[in-house]
């Protein structure tokens, strides 16, 4: 807090403050970005772990506005460079970037304005940054800070791990005395560890947000039947939204946009097998899109701030919470309510685990982000609040259940299970891994087509008619998130076996109790739509009306740029202008999100879209 800072850090606080009101036109810091700024500007090196839509990108553009020289930022991917930069540069902040899209000319003039000290942010990739040529060049270069994003990157815990990123520590040695910061939105304790020993912070203060993401309503359901149709469904039930669907591979995104479009959705399918030209044209259609679809791969979303994504479905589960917590934050970074639905089976699981097991990694790596597979699961299919698990996955504590999603709402019923979970148990037990999950079902139920005799003389042929088939094949996938089974992918043809001897022992002895879920139907749809407000909050008739003449006004201006509408404003900044009336320019600069860069580019025009509707 100020009170605690040295007189000396006053001022370059009160600068920070200055330009959060003139050049972003915020009123005030939220949450930690006081004190991490307060932090970077006292010459300090430092982690700031922020939720997803925390406002990491301030905690150093800010610093290195208020301090001489320039400002590195070391980020993974161009396309969270240039939807940065292209932001910036509409708030009338010198930055630029460096990467292998700029051609030589652009390059040129890039140099010339470091060398004039003109310019104050300058974007590169790691392998960039790290050419000893561009070493060379920067270390005559005075500089402010050094800002590495995505900073998880560097974690072979976490689940972007990216070599490159390794190459980072030496710049502790190379730019001694320049402050640097590292900033993720990953948040568990051995990541953080690793980020602060690869990247050399040791010294530094870490400061973790909540990972609190109030606007997001969660949801997840076992994948049942027809995997396509029920995507159709989803999506069609949420008209006239943006949304992302994340697909498990390249051919499931083309047929799944395709699907959605014979159903009439504005669909698109992005992945990383698309030709450049392609991918940026996709990209470009989803970010100016009012309401679009964009089916994806993973390769899609970093960095990718389209602050009305109202939805995010997983039509194939992401592969580790933090991974879910980052995909599902792509929803409503707008700060108005957004969904986040996740598919899921016990066949995505297995697969996981198996890619990791043949991954070609120390044992170690292997068995931590085996566990992270497993957790996922746990959370998915649990019966406890998902945002509560999440967070407190995250090493939150004190964490209160969020009241909105499907488990706090009460859908999911369960009862005890543990006899035929037993029974489950011994039948797979006895069977002995040689079959698939249908015959333990069929054995279980007695209904195997022509059983041998040694079958029918197992003590557990059909023992199992209190459950019909689906129920047997309900428990028996939840054995399987519980480790209770396991499944050998035996080259698509998976063998049931028994799982942890020692669970499984606990369960026999009635020590552990198994709680199934009650056949439910599918949750997202039950859910009462009371929150289903659509992009512009809370306007009434009249203030909607001067809210879309604000936003076609804007998506002129932007295809007049070629930027994105929402690097000029977004759709809450314009709602809130819709519902303020600013006659003078005065009122105008009241309104969050307004600078002066924009005042000054956008005023006249927008008090005249205002002054239309005076009348
Ligand atoms: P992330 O942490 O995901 O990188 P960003 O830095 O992109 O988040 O910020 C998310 C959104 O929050 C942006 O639209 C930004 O303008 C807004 N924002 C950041 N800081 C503030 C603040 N202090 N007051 C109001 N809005 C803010
Ligand atoms: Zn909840």
């Amino acid at each position: 807090m100020t009170t605690a800072l040295a007189e000396a850090e006053l001022a370059p606080l009160d600068a920070a403050r200055e330009i959060l009101r003139r050049t972003f036109g915020h009123q005030a810091f939220r949450g930690l970005q006081e004190d991490v700024i307060a932090e970077v500007l006292a010459g300090r090196n430092a982690l700031a772990v922020l939720p997803t839509g925390g406002g990491k990108s301030l905690c150093y553009q800010i610093p290195a506005l208020v301090q001489p020289g320039l400002g590195l930022v070391v980020s993974p991917l161009i396309a969270l460079m240039t939807d940065q930069v292209a932001g910036l540069v509409q708030s009338g902040v010198a930055a630029a970037r460096l990467d292998s899209n700029i051609d030589l000319d652009e390059r040129a003039h890039t140099w010339r304005r470091i060398e004039r000290g003109e310019l104050d942010l300058l974007y590169i990739s790691p392998e960039g940054l790290m050419q000893p040529s561009m070493l060379d060049r920067l270390s005559r270069t005075p500089l402010s800070l050094i800002a590495i994003d995505e900073a998880h990157c560097v974690s072979q815990w976490g689940h972007d791990f990216r070599p490159e990123y390794r190459m980072l520590g030496r710049l502790a040695d190379i730019f001694p005395g320049v402050p640097r910061l590292a900033v993720t939105a990953t948040a568990d304790a051995r990541t953080r560890d690793d980020i602060r020993a690869e990247l050399r912070l040791e010294d530094g203060r870490e400061f973790v947000a909540s990972f609190a993401r109030p606007e997001l309503i969660l949801s997840a359901e076992r994948k049942r039947g027809n995997l396509e149709k029920r995507i159709v469904e989803l999506v069609t039930a949420r008209p006239d939204r943006s949304g992302v669907v994340y697909a498990g591979s390249r051919d499931k995104t083309e047929s799944l946009a395709e699907a959605l479009r014979g159903a009439g959705v504005p669909a698109v399918a992005y992945h990383a097998g698309l030709e450049k030209s392609v991918r940026a044209r996709r990209l470009e259609e989803f970010l100016e899109a009012d309401a679009a679809v964009m089916v994806a791969t993973i390769a899609f979303g970093m960095g990718v701030d389209k602050p009305d994504v109202r939805f995010v479905i997983h039509a194939d589960p992401p592969s580790a919470i933090e991974a879910y917590w980052q995909e599902i934050g792509r929803a409503g970074r707008d700060g108005d309510p957004a969904e986040g639905i996740t598919l899921y089976g016990a066949a995505d699981m297995v697969w996981a685990l198996r890619r990791i097991a043949e991954r070609d990694m120390d044992e170690v790596a292997k068995q931590g982000q085996a566990k992270k597979v497993r957790q996922l699961y746990a959370m998915l299919d649990g019966v406890g609040c998902r945002a509560a698990s999440v967070r407190r996955y995250f090493g939150e504590e004190g964490v209160e259940a969020c009241g909105q999603c499907d488990l706090c709402l009460g859908t999911v019923e369960t009862t005890d299970a543990t006899v035929p979970a037993q029974k489950a148990l011994s039948a797979a037990h006895r069977l002995n891994g040689r079959f698939g999950r249908g015959r333990l079902v069929d054995h279980l139920l007695g209904k195997t087509k022509e059983p041998s005799d040694w079958e029918t003389s197992l003590s557990t042929w059909g023992v199992g008619q209190e459950l019909s088939a689906q129920q047997w094949r309900e428990l028996t996938e939840q054995l399987l998130f519980e480790g209770l089974l396991r499944e050998d992918p035996n080259d698509g043809r998976p063998l049931v076996g028994v799982g942890d001897a020692d669970a499984v022992r606990a369960v026999f002895r009635g020590e552990r109790r198994i709680a199934m879920r009650k056949a439910s139907g599918r949750e997202s749809e039950r859910r009462p739509r009371k929150r289903g407000r659509e992009t512009a909050p809370d306007l009434g008739e009249a203030d909607r009306a001067l809210f879309e003449a604000l936003r076609t006004w804007r998506t002129a201006e932007a295809k007049s740029q070629h930027v994105p509408p929402y690097v000029i404003f977004h759709d809450r900044t314009l709602a809130e202008i819709a519902a303020a009336k600013p006659a003078l320019r005065a009122a105008l600069e009241r309104i969050n999100s307004v600078g002066e860069a924009k005042l000054a580019h956008y005023g006249e025009a927008v008090l005249k879209v205002v002054g239309g509707f005076a009348a």
